[in-house]
């Protein structure tokens, strides 16, 4: 029954292997949802709001001002020294998550026929997005780095403090990403940290990205749902880089920096001319959502320094917690350098397909991970990647990868 624009989508991956874990039992490191929920102070602010009947009709198509002032607040704060600032009233827009804002963004500014460069493997929602909005997606490629996947001393080493942070044991052929740009493109759909790879780009790879969209005129949509797991260095937004205000929509989640997946609270920013654009979509998406929950997220995002730090801490000690294990169970382990996800390689468990092994995976020793392989165009790049993801408590990911350490020893 499905179009032919959706032709190729049918149910997504997590909702399959959601449910292989939920039958067998198996611990679920595939989907990537904390198994304990954010701040209990901005649980109550959403307590609050509910019982004071604030947000319980339709908030206002922009988002409540409350929600979009700590939006501009939180992104001065962060990106302020960047020379990063947005106007609550002309240049926030609050959506229902990250997602909407990504369908919605494409949906604006994609012409049927443009093509969209987006990284492969993506996130699940970017094909579909472009395909809704009737682009024609143009994948290029991030590749793990043999030498630095084998070697965990070189991948820990510090990073020079100037280059902004970032890496991560994929890496960016920038000359491929040159050579995806045609007369046909629109925009550059990025995602950094990078879901599921754990790549952080650096600043020379954005600074060569930005230099490429004001030569060739291109637009961005960057998802920056992970700004605040990076574990090396600082994040560095791409609005923040010379020409690339004026042409990057920026997105941003509650869902991943405050636990709250399920409030679906996202945001955008961007000039007035993109933001007043995509707004024009979402209005007939949504047109409003999670009116209680944006008062909460307003005071989420005023918690001090220390609330994002923390977190922060918490993810990269629970990234080296499954990371050994990963490591000890026979995996090749590419490190992330932000994200709460790992991939590995599974060829030294002598296996060659993820698919085949995460759906034998559960059985045979009560884990579920997600083949990276589904989220690539060229399947055969990802064929023997898999993915893990961390959010989970430490007692959950112990066992975890004890479980796992099964796999080599019968
Ligand atoms: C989780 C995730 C999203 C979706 O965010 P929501 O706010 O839950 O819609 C978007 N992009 C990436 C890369 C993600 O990992």
């Amino acid at each position: 029954m499905l179009n032919r624009r959706l032709s190729e989508f049918g149910t997504t991956i997590f909702a399959e292997m959601s449910a292989l874990a939920v039958r067998t039992g198996a611990i679920n490191l595939g989907q990537g949802f904390p198994d304990t929920d954010g701040p209990e102070e901005v649980r109550e602010a959403a307590v609050r709001a509910l019982r004071d009947g604030r947000g319980n009709q339709y908030p206002p198509g922009p988002g409540i001002p409350e929600l979009r002032e700590a939006v501009a607040a939180h992104q001065a704060h962060w990106y302020g020294h960047l020379g990063l600032s947005y106007d609550p009233e002309r240049e926030v827009l609050i959506t229902a998550g990250a997602t909407e804002a990504i369908a919605a963004a494409l949906l604006a500014l994609v012409e049927p026929g443009d093509e969209v460069i987006a990284l492969e493997p993506y996130y699940d929602s970017y094909a579909a997005s472009i395909a809704m909005a009737g682009g024609t997606r143009v994948p290029v490629t991030l590749r793990p780095r043999a030498a630095e996947a084998e070697s965990e001393a070189e991948s820990e080493a510090e990073p020079d403090a100037d280059s902004g942070g970032g890496g991560g044991a994929y890496r960016l052929d920038l000359d491929e990403l040159r050579d995806a740009v045609t007369d046909r493109t629109r925009l550059i759909l990025l995602n950094t940290p990078h879901n599921p790879t754990g790549t952080v780009l650096t600043r020379d790879e954005l600074a060569a990205i930005a230099e490429l969209c004001v030569e060739r005129d291109l637009l961005a949509v960057t998802d920056e749902v992970y700004e605040h797991l990076v574990f090396e260095g600082a994040h560095l937004p791409l609005a923040s880089f010379p020409g690339m205000r004026e042409r990057t929509v920026t997105i941003g989640s509650a869902g991943k920096t405050f636990s709250f997946t399920g409030w679906k609270v996202g945001w955008v920013t961007a000039a007035p001319e993109l933001v007043t654009a995509v707004r024009s979509a979402k209005q007939y998406l949504t047109y409003v959502s999670a009116g209680p929950f944006q008062y909460a997220v307003a005071e989420a995002l005023r918690l001090p320094d220390s609330y994002f730090t923390g977190l922060r801490d918490d993810l990269r000690a629970k990234r080296d917690l499954l990371a050994k294990g990963l490591t000890a169970a026979g995996f090749t382990v590419f490190r992330p350098a932000g994200t709460y996800f790992i991939t590995t390689d599974i060829r030294p468990l002598g296996a060659g397909s993820g698919i085949d092994f995460c759906l034998a995976l559960p059985e045979r020793c009560g884990v579920v991970a997600v083949p990276t392989q589904v989220f690539y165009d060229h399947q055969s790049e990802g064929a023997p990647f898999v993915r893990f993801a961390f959010c989970k408590r430490a007692d959950v990911l112990e066992e975890a990868a004890a479980r796992l350490a099964g796999l080599t020893t019968p």
